[in-house]
């Protein structure tokens, strides 16, 4: 695969440099490209991909872009044909998509069927074979779950917030109220999402990861201790160094967002051979992918959608 994937590289922008994961495979239908966890794609009964930026029918910098998320910017007919592009490509044609409002929570819907009025949420877990479900993002992680027990599955969006909250872990936690899913069979996936080299936040993040995780500073790049507790690090040095009327950048420190999702699942049981996490890094591979911290508003969403097949 990885051999097959650098000899196109030659002639299409494709993701071959970041596939060296053995984790990874990259679908290609209808002039798209979908990004798929090898541990998901063994469950014969099962349907899942993550969607990257290029093909579709919107428009972004006079190139075309899957946007498959209503953003103000772009046609809501335009977005409705990429997300039936991208469900054909999958392929899952035979299923009904099912999606959220998200707002940055810990609230899990158990999806029974596609709804016009999206509810409020970060998290869909089902059993009914025929739904997808799908989860936007364009930098926050994407998560999807597959119980290959009872052969339930959750798609989960877990930006700094939903980490903060464990959201992944009450989706088991809920998988396993509904469905008696246990951790120990759940197959994981953490898809695209921007990564530790470009994620800057500041000590309130901090502050508030130290507070909920004794291991937080694995996930953190900077001088993580200080801002946890308060300190401004080696901040005379910086301001003596600065020149008059200058005054240098707050302190931040970059966070692994997917390597704190990952220690959860661990956390909770489900093993490490049964997670693959992509190190594909939104904001570095804006070519690939949508960032909406390195592009502000005016960028797409990507979708992350797992479902039992029909
Ligand atoms: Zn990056």
């Amino acid at each position: 695969m990885k051999a097959r994937l650098s000899q196109r590289s030659a002639r299409t922008r494709n993701l071959a440099p970041q596939t060296r994961n053995p984790g990874w495979t990259v679908r290609r239908a209808h002039s798209l490209q979908i990004v798929q966890s090898r541990g998901l794609a063994k469950l014969g009964w099962l349907v899942h991909g993550f969607s990257t930026r290029p093909g579709g029918e919107s428009l972004l910098g006079g190139k075309h872009a899957l946007n498959l998320g209503f953003t103000d910017w772009d046609e809501g007919e335009r977005v409705a044909a990429n997300r039936a592009k991208f469900v054909t490509a999958l392929p899952a044609r035979k299923t009904r998509l099912v999606t959220l409002r998200q707002i940055h929570s810990d609230v899990i819907h158990i999806a029974v069927a596609p709804v016009a009025d999206a509810p409020k949420g970060d998290a869909l877990a089902t059993r009914i074979a025929g739904l997808l479900l799908g989860v936007q993002t364009a930098d926050c992680v994407p998560i999807l779950l597959a119980d290959r027990r009872q052969r339930a599955v959750a798609a989960i969006h877990a930006g700094w917030r939903g980490t903060l909250s464990r959201i992944a872990v009450k989706a088991l936690g809920r998988m396993r109220m509904e469905f008696g899913t246990r951790p120990r069979d759940v197959v994981a996936a953490l898809g695209p999402a921007i990564g530790r080299c470009c994620y800057e936040v500041g000590p309130e993040v901090a502050q508030a990861f130290a507070a909920q995780f004794p291991g937080a500073a694995d996930w953190f790049d900077g001088p993580f201790d200080q801002l946890a507790h308060g300190e401004e690090p080696l901040w005379l040095p910086w301001l003596t160094m600065m020149p008059p009327g200058h005054v240098p950048p707050p302190p931040r420190v970059q966070l692994d967002l997917r390597a704190a999702n990952r220690w959860q699942l661990l956390d909770a049981g489900v093993p490490e051979t049964q997670i693959d996490v992509s190190d594909l890094c939104t904001a570095c591979r804006t070519d690939l992918l949508f960032s909406y911290r390195r592009e502000g508003a005016k960028t797409g969403r990507m979708m992350a959608v797992i479902g039992v097949r029909s």
